[in-house]
């Protein structure tokens, strides 16, 4: 990297987000959880009980792999051990699938409610095609699509599906075309509620990892890299508890740099997402004022620090947004950004999903292909994001724990 490097000189205090509005109420709340602890966790937490050590793991595989829901369900501990817990106050702790919205293209909205009650959206896209006619994510990853043409004909023996993941409850980003910044951060979410939703999607639609194919997307409300060592720690729980390879999970950011660059020097990391959203400075900032503090170069320098796996790329979303970002002049700028040597990328296009109260226009169908072809043109590997749950809300950008919905979804208490 060179010395003059812009970025080099950032700091970030990484270490003081975690104390972000968390009342007291809920820190002692969430103190009884078990789940969210690590490995080194449990063992201390086991070590005070007087217990012999095999009883924290025991307890880890109980609570990740198994999955369970109550203490109760952990019949490797004996029944005094799971009473002696109960009285000094734990709980598994997951947190609760409030409400389910189904959508006509087999997606499930869900409200979650954490313990002080707060409440965040996860989503489930079932089919988890791989390729751009699916949640988008995975776009271009030709080398899955074979595996999975390959599976085709056991396809009713397992599941495949992704999970949309949230960070934080809302968001303090601010960007201006999405609805989930019209929330405002009220806190940041801890490793197990991140973990938690995961876990409970899971439990409800029956899983069996290593037989099913889950992908995670970081995607839900809130700016992941705002909440880093939660974030990071829920990764760690997903990987090594839950057992989800972290290649199979994808991370989006609106590119928070010192996060980016603390990012790149992890040992176990998902992909990684880039919300660009604009060709250049002066309409990102227009569309996400976040460019103020880390411009689109900075941003840009930064992702090349981060040492990709073998065929592993970086992708770029861009919210295709009505008449500000969607000529033939924007998609040719954007393939000149796109002109990275060194660094494998695709471009994810999204076009922009409406809602209440905003200002911007869904480009027409043609005017997504022609910035497609554009890009395509310049050998830039391109793909439309085909929107999953539209009717109930659960499209990019429309986590909004919005109970209203469209004509001819259903919504269910769970
Ligand atoms: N905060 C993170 C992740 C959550 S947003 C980030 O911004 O990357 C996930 C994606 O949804 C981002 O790429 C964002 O640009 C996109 N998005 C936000 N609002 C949208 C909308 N109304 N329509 C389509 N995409 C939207
Ligand atoms: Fe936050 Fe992402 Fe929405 Fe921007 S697009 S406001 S970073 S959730």
């Amino acid at each position: 990297m060179p010395s003059a490097d812009p970025i080099a000189s950032i700091s970030w205090p990484l270490d003081g987000q975690n104390s972000m509005s968390q009342n007291a109420l809920f820190q002692e709340m969430a103190l009884t959880a078990l789940f969210g602890h690590s490995q080194e966790s449990l063992a201390q937490i086991i070590e005070k009980t007087g217990q012999p050590a095999y009883r924290a793991t025991q307890l880890w595989e109980a609570l990740y792999q198994q999955r369970v829901e109550t203490l109760d369900d952990i019949t490797a501990l004996p029944k005094s051990f799971r009473d002696e817990l109960k009285q000094a106050g734990y709980a598994v702790g997951l947190p609760h699938i409030q409400q389910t919205f189904h959508s006509v293209d087999g997606t499930e909205r869900y409200l979650i409610q954490l313990a002080d009650g707060q409440t965040v959206e996860t989503v489930w896209m079932p089919g988890g095609d791989g390729g751009e006619l699916g949640d988008g994510t995975e776009a271009g990853d030709e080398e899955e699509d074979e595996e999975l043409a390959a599976n085709d004909s056991i396809e009713n023996c397992y599941k495949r599906a992704t999970i949309c993941v949230s960070s934080q409850v809302g968001c303090a980003v601010n960007c201006q075309f999405c609805f989930t910044a019209k929330l405002g951060l009220t806190r940041n979410l801890t490793a197990g509620e991140i973990a938690g939703q995961v876990a409970v999607v899971l439990n409800r639609h029956r899983v069996q990892i290593g037989r099913d194919r889950i992908n995670l997307v970081f995607m839900g409300m809130g700016e992941p890299f705002l909440n880093y060592r939660n974030f990071m720690d829920a990764i760690r729980l997903l990987v090594k508890g839950i057992g989800i390879p972290e290649p199979r999970m994808t991370v989006s950011t609106s590119g928070i740099v010192p996060a980016i660059l603390e990012f790149a020097r992890e040992p176990i990391r998902p992909k990684l997402a880039i919300s660009l959203n604009a060709p250049n400075n002066r309409i990102r900032q227009e569309v996400m004022p976040i460019t103020k503090k880390w411009n689109v170069e900075i941003l840009l320098s930064a992702v090349r620090q981060v040492p990709l796996r073998p065929r592993e790329r970086v992708t770029f979303e861009y919210v295709l947004l009505g008449g500000v970002n969607d000529g033939r002049a924007h998609a040719s700028q954007l393939a000149g950004l796109m002109a990275i040597p060194g660094l494998p990328l695709k471009v994810n296009l999204i076009v922009w999903n409406p809602g209440p109260g905003t200002e911007y226009r869904t480009p027409e169908p043609h005017v997504a292909r022609a910035f497609q072809q554009r890009l395509r043109e310049s050998c830039v590997p391109a793909y439309i994001r085909r929107p999953r749950g539209l009717d109930i809300y659960a499209a990019c950008g429309q986590l909004k724990r919005t109970l209203v919905q469209i004509d001819g979804a259903a919504a269910s208490a769970s």
